[in-house]
């Protein structure tokens, strides 16, 4: 049972765009976008990447679950680990999902083309949970019971929704998947991320990688760098910073060297790995950086 105001944030999955397993993705993690936040005895999930199978493994021991889910976008890094999501399958749980309508398209759509044949064995009259579907309008605010939710638009091909969570005078937020502007801020994130304690951010990429100059440039494919996603983290007085949706291609070793040398002077950022767990407002338990 979690103390009463626990806030606390766990990485099932943190990279982006594929599953990459293998033996230079070992530290910091293979699998796509879950994360699992605990706000007192309330429980939400946030996106359904690969790493919700063994968040959900979690979940199994400690039936009747009962969880809101909310959705960042429905890309599939950030729902193609549903189908394997074991609590979905038994009677008692509940859980609600929330997305905004991308293209006129919601969370129970997407789920309802995964859990279908052929393409996977299992259809959504399978599901013995009690799942609920709601949409709302990036922008809104959302309430539930002693959390805030507060909602945001982001840069990214389809659109993806920023969240910034709020529980007992302490926030977090996840804006990922985003792209920065050509110049300048993004003030719909700033706004959104300004003062929270704790803030996962889209880094995907390297200046180098962004700009071309190390393969093709990735203008437009809907990510932002390290350097992009800390100059806003800084606009914003963001108090600590967790860079994720590692690009597949990402190995431990350049997380380390780039950790090692543009974040060295920095107490307040890392790149965040699989299986991580945060306490909001509390500081970063930071690595050995020598
Ligand atoms: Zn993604
Ligand atoms: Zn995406």
């Amino acid at each position: 049972m979690s103390p009463a105001n626990d806030f606390s944030v766990k990485y099932w999955g943190v990279r982006g765009s594929i599953p990459s397993p293998g033996a230079h993705t070992v530290r910091y993690g293979g699998n796509t976008t879950s994360l699992e936040i605990r706000c007192g005895q309330q429980l939400f999930a946030l996106d359904g990447g690969t790493g919700v199978r063994l968040f959900g493994d979690a979940l199994m021991a400690a039936q009747p679950v009962r969880a809101t889910i909310l959705m960042s976008h429905l890309h599939l890094d950030h729902v193609q680990g549903f189908p394997f999501f074991a609590p979905f399958l038994m009677a008692g749980n509940r859980f609600d999902l929330w997305s905004a309508h991308h293209n006129g398209v919601g969370v129970a759509d997407i789920l309802r083309q995964l859990f279908n044949q052929p393409a996977f064995p299992i259809s959504m009259d399978m599901l013995k949970a009690e799942i609920s579907f709601h949409t709302f309008t990036p922008g809104d605010t959302l309430q539930f019971e002693d959390v805030t939710v507060k909602t945001a638009l982001l840069h990214h091909p389809g659109g993806s929704v920023g969240y910034r969570m709020e529980y007992e005078g302490r926030s977090f937020a996840h804006c990922s998947d985003w792209e920065h502007p050509a110049a300048g801020l993004d003030s719909t994130l700033v706004d959104l991320v300004r003062d929270v304690d704790l803030l996962s951010i889209d880094a995907t990429y390297t200046d180098d990688e962004y700009h071309g100059r190390a393969g093709p440039p990735r203008i437009g494919w809907g990510h932002a760098t390290h350097t992009t996603a800390l100059a806003h983290a800084d606009a914003a007085h963001v108090r600590n910073t967790l860079l994720f949706h590692h690009d597949p291609a990402r190995t431990d070793e350049q997380l380390d060297l780039i950790a090692r040398t543009t974040l060295a002077h920095r107490r307040d950022v890392q790149f965040v790995a699989e299986g991580q767990v945060f306490q909001v407002g509390q500081p970063l338990m930071l690595p050995a950086r020598a």
